[in-house]
This record gives C-alpha cells, sequence and structure tokens, in this order.
C-alpha cells in the first residue's frame, strides 16, 4: 500500500490493521514486562500511516524518540519485515529486537536511536547525503515532544533549515507528556509549531490519531517539512491515556486483559461506524 493516500475503503482496512497491531502491542509489552507503553500507543497510528501509505523503496526512516521500538516493530510486522517468533523475542535474552532500536541485525533500522535528541541529526545528514549524491527519495524522522528539551534538537533545526533540506520530513509525537511530568511542566516549548516556523521551516499541525490527516500531511513534497502530530499517550486504553505512570510500568495480567478488552471492542465500534 506504501505511497498510496488512503480512500476510504483503505481507510476502513487501516482501521483493522492497526486494531491487529494495537493488540500484539500490547501482548509484547505484556510478556516481556516491559515499560513505555504509553508512549508506543501514542506512536503507533504515524508509524503505521508511514509505513503503509507513504514510505517508499527509495525513502529513509529514523526513529529519534527510541523508546518507542515495541510500535515500530510491530509495524514492521505487519509489513512483512519481522515475523511471529522475532515479535515472541521482544526485550529478550540475545534478542535482535532490544527495548530500543538495534544497531545491527535489521536493514529497516539505519541508526540505534534512543539518547534523545540525536535521530534528528541522523536524518538531516542522511538527507543532505542523499542531496549530494543526488538519489531520490525522502527521509522521515519521529521526535517525542520531551525530546524537544535537548538543545541538539535546535542544532540540526537550524542545520536543516539552513540547508533548506527539501527531502526531509520530520515529525514530532506531541503527547504533552515525559518522563519527568508534562511537557508544560518540565519545559514548556508551547507552541512548538509556531517556534518551527519561526526557523523558516514549513509546518503542519494534524490529529496524530487520524490516518487521513496524518497521510494528507505526509504527502508533502515540500520541505524540509515539520509534522506537529496532536497525540494522546496511552491512546485507546482509558486507564492508560494522559497517566504518567505508563511511561514506565509494565502491565499486569488484570491491566492486560481490560487493555485487550478496550482495544478489541474499539474495533467493533469503527467497523459497525
Ligand atoms: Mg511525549
Amino acid at each position: 500500500m506504501a505511497g498510496r493516500p488512503p480512500g476510504v475503503q483503505v481507510q476502513a482496512e487501516a482501521a483493522g490493521l492497526i486494531q491487529r497491531a494495537k493488540l500484539r502491542l500490547l501482548e509484547m509489552h505484556y510478556q516481556s514486562k516491559v515499560g513505555h507503553i504509553g508512549g508506543n500507543l501514542s506512536a503507533l497510528d504515524i508509524l503505521m500511516s508511514l509505513y503503509h501509505f507513504r514510505l517508499g523503496p527509495d525513502d529513509k526512516f529514523v526513529l529519534a524518540k527510541g523508546h518507542s521500538a515495541g510500535a515500530l516493530y510491530v509495524t514492521l510486522w505487519t509489513v512483512g519485515v519481522l515475523s511471529d517468533e522475532d515479535l515472541r523475542h521482544f526485550h529478550g535474552e540475545g534478542t535482535r529486537l532490544s527495548g530500543h532500536p538495534p544497531l545491527q541485525g535489521i536493514p529497516e533500522i539505519i541508526f540505534a536511536t534512543g539518547s534523545l535528541g540525536h535521530g534528528l541529526s541522523l536524518a538531516a545528514g542522511l538527507a543532505l547525503g542523499k542531496r549530494l549524491r543526488g538519489e531520490g527519495g525522502r527521509v522521515f524522522c519521529l521526535t517525542s515532544d520531551g525530546e524537544w528539551n535537548e538543545g541538539s534538537c535546535w542544532e540540526a533545526l537550524i542545520f536543516l533549515a539552513h540547508q533548506k533540506l527539501d527531502n526531509l520530513t520530520f515529525l514530532v509525537d506531541l503527547n504533552g507528556m515525559q518522563g519527568f511530568g508534562s511537557t508544560r511542566q518540565v519545559a514548556n516549548l508551547d507552541p512548538l509549531a509556531d517556534k518551527f516556523r519561526a526557523f523558516g521551516v514549513k509546518t503542519v499541525e494534524v490529529d496524530g490519531h487520524d490516518v487521513n490527516s496524518i497521510c494528507s500531511a505526509l504527502e508533502s513534497s515540500d520541505g524540509p517539512l515539520a509534522i506537529v502530530a496532536d497525540t494522546t499517550k496511552g491512546c485507546g486504553v482509558s486507564f492508560m491515556e494522559n497517566q504518567m505512570a505508563w511511561h514506565y510500568l509494565p502491565m499486569s495480567e488484570e491491566q492486560y486483559q481490560q487493555a485487550v478488552r478496550e482495544v478489541t471492542e474499539c474495533g467493533k465500534l469503527s467497523v459497525t461506524a
């Protein structure tokens, strides 16, 4: 489906696909007893939109918010790059699916990321390299919002704006939360989109859980382009949404079962609608 903007029928297919991915993501995190599920759930719709509707063979992607590796792995599973067996070993001993994207072992993952603030610089370097070599394709990068507390993000912004990297799109998973609290409480950067615009970067704001909105923004070949995606941490699981604890906590069996029920019910409602 890559490269094809979603019509009504495709959107319905996407909803089913995302529900399946979300259930598998919950299972992976429950079985491995690791945290970060909140930020993974806020990023999943963006990653699924990218991989199913936008990325082509000449494009590259960098996950700057490496702690959402689970959402990236499950997305790669839906496009056939990773297997069931791979996902079963998520975060396990000797696995190639570590808690943050690994340096080696998965060709689609170019950089080991997760030390926040570096992914956008890596993506900008890739974009400049493509231009210097006369290569086609585009580079995409997904950052978190808390990550913009890092000075290195702003250095990357200066660089990509100065170089006019028209083959680069970066997205912000704007869920309003980070490791130590809400982004407004820790170091307020509102309105982030206007700050990007002040650097001369074309910036669009979208609903980060609406596949159609995300895909419409991703279609643009203007650049450099920033997409600020309004998201909800823990999206789709009522007791996780906007709750700080789900930056860190693993799920108990009871919590896992409730999360599965809610995601399953939500899928039924979507189909009915
Ligand atoms: Mg955040």
